[in-house]
């Protein structure tokens, strides 16, 4: 067991941590991160990255984050590959301690945890994720031009991407598992006009089909649930979008969530109801979740923690 101080420390190896690590080891700060399991965050999972600027050329999610893990490591930043177990923010310094049963105590944090996508959890599902199963329109979309996608959920996540897709594919399914749809009524109004799109209803997907060599999909074993009939709608992609889950568990009884469980923070800020506590990235964030925008609100993180030290009494 190790006791580590700092002025700064982040939780999290995404985007937004280690973009903030970055600001604030520019900024003289010395921060820690602890990377927690998924080193590099989201992107690890996905190939090609098309929409975080400066790469004339697509780039996997892996090279972008490493390439971010190094630009911190050459700036200063200490990076800690262990994971936050507990949190104590009610006194300063705060302390998080750690399932390598290290100690971690920072004068500030900034929490960049991110959110994670919902799976149905087939084991077919899993075995196509980023081969044809992707759970954001916005970064896979564009891989779909003129082919025959599906979108599944009934929320304003699933409405907005099936429509959004439809600027690339050929056709779009939406596969909702009643029948309604939860979206809210504009959207709903805008899906049904749109000619490209069609809803399958009151039917669940049993299994993804496709090819192993190779790996990509060919289609989707669907069930409807009233008649209990299956059957098979050939499409190239398709899209997850039965909602996220914040990575807020570890927060929940110290600092102020959402109804969904994103921790709050003040309106164009990265202040949590804690003082001296951050957060930046999808872990605040249900609307964008992109990694641009991540890495955005890590680098505010970093610049209001600045300012909030140097507004504090020199020790
Ligand atoms: P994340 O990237 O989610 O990182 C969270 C970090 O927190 C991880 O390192 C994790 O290990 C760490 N963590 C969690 N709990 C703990 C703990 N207890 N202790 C310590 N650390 C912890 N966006 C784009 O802009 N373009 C794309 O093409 C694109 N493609 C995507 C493809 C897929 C399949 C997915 C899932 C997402 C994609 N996104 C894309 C969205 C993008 O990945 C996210 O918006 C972005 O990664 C959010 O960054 P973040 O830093 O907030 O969180
Ligand atoms: P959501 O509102 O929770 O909807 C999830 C959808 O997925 C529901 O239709 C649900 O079905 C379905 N679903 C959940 N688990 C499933 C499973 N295992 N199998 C099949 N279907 C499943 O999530 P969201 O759409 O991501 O929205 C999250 C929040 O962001 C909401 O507050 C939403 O309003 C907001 N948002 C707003 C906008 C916008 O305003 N343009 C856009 C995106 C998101 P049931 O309906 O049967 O429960």
């Amino acid at each position: 067991m190790a006791e580590y101080k700092t002025k700064v420390l982040i939780i999290g190896s995404g985007p937004a941590g280690y973009t903030a690590g970055i600001y604030a080891a520019r900024a003289g700060l010395k921060p820690i991160i602890v990377s927690g399991e998924q080193i590099g965050g989201q992107l690890t999972m996905t190939n090609d990255i098309e929409n975080f600027p400066g790469f004339a050329t697509p780039i996997s999610g892996m090279e972008l984050m490493d390439k971010m893990r190094n630009q911190a490591l050459n700036v200063g930043v200490e990076i800690i590959d262990d994971k936050i177990t507990e949190v104590d923010f009610s006194q300063r310094p705060f302390s998080c301690s750690s399932e390598n049963h290290n100690l971690f105590c920072g004068e500030t944090v900034i929490i960049a945890t991110g959110a994670s996508a919902r799976w149905l959890g087939l084991e077919s599902e899993t075995k196509f994720r980023g081969f044809g199963v992707s759970a954001c329109a916005t970064c896979d979309g564009f891989f779909y031009r003129n082919r025959d996608v599906a979108v599944i959920g009934g929320g304003n996540t699933a409405v907005d991407e099936a429509i959004y897709l439809t600027g690339f594919a050929r056709s779009v399914t939406l596969i909702h598992r009643r029948d309604s749809l939860r979206a809210d009524k504009h959207l709903q109004e805008r899906l049904f006009a749109n000619p490209k799109i069609r809803v399958e209803w009151d039917s669940v997907v049993d299994e993804v089909l496709g090819t192993d060599n190779p790996l990509g999909v060919t289609g989707l074993r669907l069930k409807n649930i009233k008649t209990d009939e299956t059957k098979v709608l050939n499409v190239e992609g398709v899209f997850m979008a039965i909602g996220h889950h914040p990575n807020t568990e570890l927060f929940k009884n110290q600092l102020k969530l959402d109804k969904d469980g994103y921790i709050e923070t003040l309106p164009n800020s990265c202040q949590t109801s804690v003082e001296g506590v951050f957060a930046a990235g999808d872990v605040k964030d249900p609307n964008f979740r992109q990694a641009v925008v991540a890495a955005g609100s890590g680098c505010i993180a970093a610049l209001e923690t600045e300012k909030y030290l140097s507004a504090q009494p020199q020790k």
